[in-house]
């Protein structure tokens, strides 16, 4: 049966459900799937059924220990969650398509896997026989903490706190934490940025492996494999479509192009491509944080620069954590280990140019400023009446210089490109109103409003929501704090 193994050291071993449990290895590692050849599929088959049948086979690959209670994980997980059938409809465009990955409850991709952790999550417990209380520590960048808290608000047996940066979020995203009124979800702001917090999570982790007595730590942000398999599916429903809609050939290969923070989302996407569905190219879209076009470009990673706050705060990322798999893969288990050392002791590292060759072969990177971004926005909304958030914007202004790069000349005919739409441009209406050149008020709800008769198009309800709500939340504290803070959480539920 397939088993998986820390990123760090191939002897640290865990089953599907332990890994799915832990988050992360106790060596600071993450957890990857030992075997990629138990996860290739026939994927003509696969596309052949609808979203939840590809949720449920890709699944069944990667936890082959609680195949039985996949299909009910899968129903629970999407039911009446999404506001389409589709899951993740496919938007075609003059020039590309765009996979809107923002239907779900807090309108940010984050939900399609934050739906489906909790229950991926109870399953491995009775799979294991756990019956401790899960206490789930999430650094977010904005949009993680709001889904992970969604996701798993009033859940049995898990109680969840998420940290974000008390600056560089968006108001709407900041009430989506600090308005959720489930007894076990919390939020708590830390006086620093997303790495802060990340770092903080990751220090606990490896300091409070058991924190007390019937309660174990487990982790929602994307270093747990149970939150980075769900991706998975959507590319496949990508394909699916361009299938379905005569747009491509069957078996034509297409590249995606996401914008990435901490590699996860890019990270599934290498995975589908490993599972056999026919992707061309991966091209890595970052904002001015352009940590992984430089890695990607010349096999250097380094976070000794600059940190921005750009109108894209979710990619505001200098430590990707998951390129640690990719790199996994690439490199082994011993260099990825001395990898890692070299980034926590220096803030850098540098591959080997073979396997810089093997990471070229698949990824490409490009950066694009705030202004180019906004430039997109502004083109998609005027050309075609189609309103992208700035995340995403990256991504298409990203993919246009990807386009007039010698690489992708190299991938001979020009391929199909999907860009990944990672959220609702009505979670950041005020980067999007100056964007299109519309003053914005003080009030992000008018601002909302205003957005809404500019683009002639509704936003979602649940947006809307949480300007009646009120905030529960409101602790903020410095990075320091965060282990004490965790304490009283595990005095709380002991
Ligand atoms: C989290 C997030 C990203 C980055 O995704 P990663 O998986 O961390 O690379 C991009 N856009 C939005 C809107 C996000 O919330």
């Amino acid at each position: 049966m397939l088993a998986y193994f820390s990123t760090r050291n191939k002897e640290i071993k865990a089953s599907p459900s332990e890994a799915i449990l832990r988050g992360l290895a106790p060596d600071g590692g993450l957890f990857v799937p030992s075997d990629l050849k138990e996860l290739s599929l026939d994927w003509e088959k696969t596309i052949a059924k609808d979203y939840r049948g590809m949720a449920e086979e890709i699944f069944a690959k990667f936890f082959p220990d609680i195949t039985d209670d996949i299909p009910e994980v899968v129903a629970k997980s999407y039911e009446g969650k999404f506001d389409t059938e589709d899951i993740t409809p496919l938007k075609k465009l003059k020039d590309g398509y765009i996979l809107e990955l923002f239907h779900g409850p807090t309108c940010a991709f984050k939900d399609v896997a934050l739906s489906a952790l909790p229950n991926l999550m109870r399953a491995a417990a009775a799979k294991e026989g756990l019956d401790d209380e899960i206490l789930i520590l999430t650094a977010t960048s904005g949009d993680t903490g709001s889904a992970a808290m969604r996701g798993f608000s009033g859940v049995n047996g898990t109680t969840i706190s998420v940290f974000y940066p008390d600056e560089g979020i968006s108001e709407i995203q900041r009430l989506q934490m600090t308005t959720q009124e489930a007894k076990n979800v919390s939020a708590c702001a830390i006086r620093g940025n997303f790495d802060a917090a990340q770092r903080g999570v990751k220090e606990i982790f490896r300091s409070m492996s058991k924190p007390a007595q019937g309660v174990a730590l487990s982790s929602a942000n994307s270093i747990n494999i149970g939150r980075l398999v769900p991706q998975i599916v959507y590319y496949f429903a990508a394909y699916k479509q361009l299938v379905e809609s005569g747009d491509i050939e069957r078996g034509e290969r297409i590249s995606f192009t996401v914008p990435t923070g901490n590699f996860g989302d890019i990270m599934a996407g290498w995975f589908a491509k490993e599972m056999g569905l026919p992707i061309g190219r991966l091209v890595c879209a970052s904002n001015r944080n352009d940590v992984l076009e430089e890695f990607i470009n010349t096999g250097h990673y380094d976070i000794n620069r600059n940190f921005y706050s750009t109108t894209s705060p979710s990619m505001d990322i200098l430590i990707s954590s998951n390129l640690e798999r990719l790199l996994f893969y690439t490199c082994s288990d011993a260099n990825t280990a001395s990898y890692m050392k070299s980034l926590e002791e220096c803030g850098e590292y540098d591959v080997t140019a073979a396997q810089l060759e093997n990471i070229k072969s698949i990824f490409a990177g490009a950066s694009s400023s705030d202004e180019e971004g906004n430039h997109a926005i502004r083109a998609l909304m005027e050309n075609e009446g189609y309103l992208i958030d700035p995340h995403t914007a990256i991504g298409c202004a990203s993919y246009a210089k990807f386009q007039q790069s010698d690489r992708a000349k190299d991938d001979g005919c020009k391929l199909v490109n999907v860009v990944l739409a990672t959220a609702s441009p009505y979670k950041f209406p005020v980067a999007v109103m100056k964007a299109l050149g519309i003053s914005t008020s003080a009030n992000d709800l008018d601002n909302l409003e205003k957005l809404e008769r500019v683009a002639r198009t509704a936003a979602p309800p649940q947006l809307k929501g949480v300007f009646e709500k009120e905030v529960v939340s409101s602790d903020v504290i410095d990075p320091a704090q965060m282990k004490e803070y965790v304490r009283k959480k595990v005095n709380d539920i002991g």
